[in-house]
């Protein structure tokens, strides 16, 4: 089926208790290539038991992992890394078949979900506590850090490898346990994970990987009292839904949930690097990333020139199937992600919008798309205030710094924004007043393991990567020592 170095990286069991398991039913579901529709295998279709099995081989697991020093677990998931970046490609290769998006991001995504795992087995040596001067003679104050304990991480198929060790590293690190459960269309990808995990020598129970019928597991793990934590990345109603079952329980939750960008076009910007970013943060993994631009807003001074540009190089994006030399959008993850975009379109194109280019399903068939960017677009339309998760650049006209602000802000979500300027006091003046956890300045590429990723408004809780992201798995315990 396809030419793995390793071939023992395609696993198509989950992974539980350190052993490859089926569900109790026998029952599997398939994985297929949305590239051409082929089955590439036949996965476990797990529900609430094989789930609990999971949680308890967590539990069991925890208190042995915490107990080891923040050396030896930083020394396994070294390897961990290590192995990862070994099988990059095989890796890679994996996720373009079960993912679609071209084998260069592919490779990329690889390397930025082993990032993760490098950066947290680093960090996991510096979980400080800290000393308080006693407000009372003969005490000792002392704040200590422990692991939350066993942890549940759900996960999208938009990047099957980054979002599960975004989540798992800094879990891992501090200490903790985790059951996974990947997304339906990606499980492949979480499953090699697993078994380079257990290579490294991660203990059996430490990670486990549970797929099949998302509402089942997720009942088992919001509903599990072992479970003191769920972090999450998908759509805001999945999320919603999720941080409601966890009320019960009382959990912890981090939630990376959906965004709605807007990429700012200042009249003084730097116009071609404006237009680089914009392609960047649009069309990379063909638009279906929650920081992608969402909303394309231009200062009507350099709107003809900039939308010009934008074209160009939109019309030169090769599109093909990922695994294609020189391949620059792959196809969409399924028809319902090809017809949204083509609804989305067809609203704003009714209300007034103009196509410049694309904006029709792509020659390639299934769900290619053609890569698209329409002009025009005013707030009415539906694309102003919807997640596009596809190759559409909508572009929206602004006079004033004020007006694109307020147009920024007009949105329930606030994960990632993005401005072109170079007057340094409008700069400091933007970033200020955009309601976001992140904002790319003269910048349209704005991930990576060292800095706080997250959102703010319905976008989320919680921050992933960075110091902020080990925090997120961690409890303080307070110690009052009388008696001295
Ligand atoms: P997307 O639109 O990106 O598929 P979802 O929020 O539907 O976003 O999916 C993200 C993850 O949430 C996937 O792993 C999916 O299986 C899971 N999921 C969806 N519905 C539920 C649910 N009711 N309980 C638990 N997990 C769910």
């Amino acid at each position: 089926m396809m030419e793995l170095q390793d071939p023992s990286l395609l696993r198509d069991k989950c992974y539980i208790n350190g052993a490859w398991a089926d569900a109790d039913s026998g029952e599997t579901f398939a994985v297929t290539n949305p590239a051409n529709g082929d089955v590439l295998a036949s996965v476990p279709k797990m529900g609430e038991t094989e789930t609990l099995r999971a949680i308890q081989a967590a539990e069991d697991a925890f208190g042995p992992w915490k107990d080891k020093t923040a050396k030896e677990r930083a020394q396994i998931m070294r390897k961990w890394f290590e192995l990862i970046m070994e099988n990059q490609r095989d890796l890679a290769l994996l996720m373009t078949l079960e993912q679609g998006k071209p084998l260069a991001e592919a490779m990329g995504e690889v390397a930025y979900g082993a990032s993760f795992v490098e950066w947290f087995a680093e960090e996991c040596k510096r979980i400080y506590g800290d000393t308080i001067p006693e407000h009372l003679p003969g005490r000792r104050l002392v704040v200590t850090k422990e692991p939350i304990g066993v942890v549940a991480a759900i996960t999208p198929w938009n990047f099957p490898i980054a979002m599960i060790t975004r989540k798992c590293a800094p879990a891992i690190a501090a200490g903790c346990t985790v059951v996974i459960k990947p997304a339906e269309d990606t499980p492949l990808s979480a499953f090699a994970l697993a078994e380079l995990a257990e290579r490294a020598g991660i203990p059996k129970g430490v990670m486990n990987i549970v797929s099949g019928i998302p509402q089942q597991i997720g009942k088992a793990l919001t509903e599990s009292k072992a479970i003191r934590k769920l972090t999450f990345t998908g759509s805001t109603p999945v999320g919603k839904l999720l941080m409601k079952q966890c009320a019960d329980t009382v959990k912890k939750t981090s939630m990376e949930l959906g965004g709605n960008a807007p990429f700012i076009v200042f009249d003084d910007a730097d116009l071609d690097a404006a237009v680089e970013g914009a392609m960047m943060s649009k069309f990379r993994n063909a638009g279906q990333t929650c920081v992608c631009s969402n909303r394309i807003l231009v200062q009507e001074g350099i709107y003809e020139a900039f939308a010009q540009k934008l074209v160009e190089k939109t019309a030169a994006l090769k599109v093909a199937p990922g695994i294609e030399d020189g391949a620059q959008q792959g196809p969409l993850i399924n028809a319902a992600a090809s017809s949204k975009v083509s609804e989305l379109i067809d609203d704003a194109v009714s209300k007034g919008a103009k196509t410049e280019i694309g904006g029709n399903p792509h020659d390639l068939g299934g769900t290619f798309f053609e890569p698209t960017v329409i002009t025009g677009v005013t707030d009415d339309m539906r694309i102003f205030s919807e997640e596009i998760f596809g190759p559409v650049a909508p572009l929206y006209k602004f006079k004033t710094e004020d007006e694109a602000v307020k147009m920024a802000n007009d949105t329930p979500f606030g994960l990632a924004a993005y401005f072109y300027s170079r007057d340094i006091g409008r700069v400091w003046r933007v970033s200020r007043a955009l309601e976001y956890g992140i904002v790319g300045i003269n910048e349209g590429i704005i991930s990576n393991e060292v800095a706080p990723f997250g959102g703010v408004k319905e976008s989320g809780v919680g921050r992933e990567g960075s110091k902020y992201g080990m925090e997120d798995f961690l409890e303080i315990k307070y110690l009052c020592m009388g008696g001295i």
